[in-house]
């Protein structure tokens, strides 16, 4: 990093995180676990994974200490991963403690004072947490869900519980949940002849469908050159499975396509939405495309594994230890292995540099 120093009227001098590309960190993505209630494919390589004793696992207040610190330093958002970060206990306990953290005085816009908490999780467990966690703060979540066909689910994801999955959305929807989005691997020969049904699926429910390409994770188990399905080839799916013309939106927060995260976003052209009314309105989709349309020029998050190792790309193996650094020298200890870390935070993954495989690292045990 340069912990740079930056000067507002409020704060003469607070530090905030920026990489040698000048990319800011306002994000970060915290696994809470390496365990899971499903088993899919591309995620958890098929001989299972070694999971970490439950005591290397950052504990709750371990995890509220780190925090403190990323949002003193500019951090708007931590999303909560996995593994599937629903099977650790008390969950809402800690999305409480989160959710209460004040933002520092820069980070702060009309309406936005307080750290911002997602999830991403499979939903499995969301008929009965989806109430506690939206009490507790809880206001985006991602759920992961690539077919809806429970025999395909079943062969995916090695549990047969599309049915628990629906229920968890429904749950999610009736406990508040404005912000779902549908996240769904995009696998050839599995779910492509299903891209249109996951969006009329996800907009049915308020909820916007996104498609992601396959990472060659954990060594590279899944790279089979030509298997993959690209963005611009998921694009036309969809367009050919539920017809019309879509243009790439333009938002403010980010470049032309771009939202806050990786996600670039379509949407049926206007002159149809018009046609179409509200419903219309809704009809956007977004493709997250690491590998055939990277978006690493505007990467602007960090990822802290479930035993508290800092990294900062996906596709590298390299980390920085925040957990042993706490534990050993308290919170003014984590400042140097940030620095570190995002000091040699690389301009763009590299996942092909890696040729037949990407990083040793499982999918499941640094969280997505
Ligand atoms: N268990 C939660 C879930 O499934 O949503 C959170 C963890 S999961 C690792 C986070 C996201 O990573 C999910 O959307 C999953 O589909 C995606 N994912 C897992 N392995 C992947 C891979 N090899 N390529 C692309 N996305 C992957
Ligand atoms: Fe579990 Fe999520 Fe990985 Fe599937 S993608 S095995 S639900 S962590």
């Amino acid at each position: 990093m340069q912990l740079h120093r930056i000067r507002t009227p409020a704060d003469q001098a607070r530090p905030v995180l920026v990489d040698r590309q000048a990319r800011v960190v306002r994000y970060l993505r915290i696994s809470l676990t390496d365990r899971c209630n499903l088993r899919c494919t591309y995620c958890m390589p098929d001989g299972g994974i070694d999971h970490v004793p439950r005591d290397e696992l950052l504990s709750y207040e371990e995890v509220v200490e780190i925090a403190k610190s990323f949002v003193a330093w500019g951090v708007e958002r931590v999303r909560l991963t996995g593994g599937e970060p629903t099977v650790r206990r008390d969950l809402p306990e800690l999305v409480a403690r989160l959710s209460a953290l004040e933002l520092a005085p820069e980070a702060r816009r009309p309406g936005r004072t307080h750290l911002q908490v997602a999830m991403t999780t499979n939903a499995e467990r969301l008929p009965e947490l989806a109430r506690p966690l939206f009490d507790a703060g809880l206001r985006h979540l991602n759920i992961s869900l690539d077919t809806l066909e429970r025999e395909r689910f079943a062969q995916i994801a090695r549990r047969d519980v599309l049915p628990r999955v629906l229920e968890g959305i429904d749950a999610a929807r009736a406990a508040g949940f404005e912000d779902i989005k549908i996240n769904s691997v995009a696998v050839r020969g599995f779910n492509d002849d299903e891209f249109g049904a996951l969006c009329r699926f996800a907009w049915a429910r308020g909820a916007t469908p996104r498609f992601i390409e396959v990472m060659p994770m954990a060594a590279g188990r899944l790279y089979v050159p030509g298997e993959l399905i690209g963005a611009a080839e998921i694009r036309d799916r969809i367009a050919a499975q539920l017809g019309g013309s879509w243009e790439a939106e333009t938002l403010e927060v980010g470049r032309e396509g771009r939202g806050y995260g990786p996600a670039r976003y379509w949407r049926a052209n206007s002159a149809e939405g018009a046609k179409g009314g509200s419903m219309a309105k809704q009809r956007r989709f977004g493709v997250i495309s690491p590998m055939t349309e990277n978006f690493c020029d505007s990467c602007n998050r960090l990822r802290i594994s479930a035993t508290g190792q800092l990294q900062a790309c996906l596709a590298r193996d390299d980390a920085g230890d925040l957990k042993s650094a706490l534990r050993a020298g308290g919170p003014t200890a984590l400042e140097g292995v940030v620095r570190r870390v995002l000091g040699a935070k690389q301009d763009r993954h590299g996942f092909e540099e890696n040729g037949a495989g990407g990083p040793q690292k499982a999918m499941i045990s640094i969280g997505g």
